[in-house]
């Protein structure tokens, strides 16, 4: 990854690199740090300086204007755009924002050839994809899977299926800002236009399992909380909304709610996708809504039984 980093800041002139790492990955932290010490000890960087930061720890910082206001040191919030950060990005400079498995691949590719990296994985879609498992799944890790490889194989192939001899009910794909997928889809490759034809997002590439005995409101639930506690609070529709979803949220996973209540959650979806500032407050219900659509039994088992 630093070796592409110092490949890409060759490509555009650049002096000064970035790692930016949420504050909780210490290990993560720490490891990078030594390893890019390494890479200046022995003289690899040039006049090239990379610096990793570790973030104060917010989800919103994983969008690219956020994290550039993270690294000038003010509040990590989303920036209007335009400008874009190409234009005037960090300190108001042209600014290069990618993710990390992008530079990690930079340096195969250059040293093997573009049409070896085109023969891995799916032919629009080469290459490989990261994915992050987690939930109800026996082995909870992280694998990297050529893209023409599917959710089966990644769910039980590498995680070993659902603990406890269950059977699997949904996985949320992409995270918590994505919806779900049946066990009938799992036939699917994890390339972006497979994941998109069956109504998913690849996202992130993490991976959540849910047995059979869950019940997707108490999911919903805990992804309202995450919700309300990661919104920046630069706008009102996400501020006031994330916290008015957990009320709603509550009362439905209690039992206590009503047909009125997931009307009202429907029409906030609506109301937030439109009207929020950057992709955190607006797909704050895209979980909700997907799990509407493919699980309308869970809802109902969870309104309230009028006397
Ligand atoms: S949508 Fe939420 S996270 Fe994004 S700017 Fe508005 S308050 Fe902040």
């Amino acid at each position: 990854m630093i070796e592409g980093l110092l490949i890409g800041a060759y490509a555009v002139g650049s002096k000064e690199c970035f790692i930016y790492v949420r504050g909780e990955y210490e290990t993560s932290i720490s490891l990078l740090r030594n390893a890019v010490k390494q890479a200046e000890e022995r003289g690899l960087c040039g006049d090239v300086k990379i610096k990793v930061v570790s973030g104060a720890g917010a989800y919103v910082c994983g969008e690219g204007t956020a994290i550039v206001n993270s690294l000038e040191g003010v509040r990590g919030e989303p920036r209007l755009k335009p400008p874009s950060m190409a234009v005037a990005g960090l300190h108001q400079k042209p600014t290069v924002v990618n993710n990390v498995e992008t530079f990690a691949v930079i340096p195969e590719i250059i040293n093997k050839g573009a049409d070896w990296f085109g023969s891995i994985g799916a032919e629009k879609f080469p290459g490989t994809k990261l994915m992050c498992l987690s939930g109800d799944i026996c082995n909870k890790v992280c694998v990297e899977v050529p893209t023409d490889a599917t959710l089966r194989d990644v769910v039980e192939g590498f995680g070993d299926g659902v603990p406890g001899g269950k059977k699997l009910k949904a996985l949320q794909l992409g995270g918590s800002s994505c919806g779900f997928v049946k066990p009938e889809q799992l036939d699917t490759p994890v390339d972006f236009d497979s994941i998109r034809s069956i109504g998913a997002s690849l996202g992130s590439g993490a991976v959540y399992a849910l047995d059979e005995t869950r019940n997707v409101v108490d999911i919903l639930l805990e992804i309202a909380k995450f919700y309300k506690h990661e919104s920046c609070g630069k706008c009102t529709p996400c501020r006031e909304g994330t916290m008015r979803i957990v009320e709603l949220m509550e009362k439905l996973a209690a039992g206590q709610g009503t047909k009125g209540d997931i009307e009202l959650l429907k029409s906030l979806a609506g109301y937030m996708q439109k009207s929020c500032f950057c992709p955190l407050g607006q797909s704050a219900l895209t979980a909700f809504m997907s799990a509407l659509k493919l699980f309308p039994e869970d809802f109902e088992a969870k309104l309230r039984k009028e006397a």
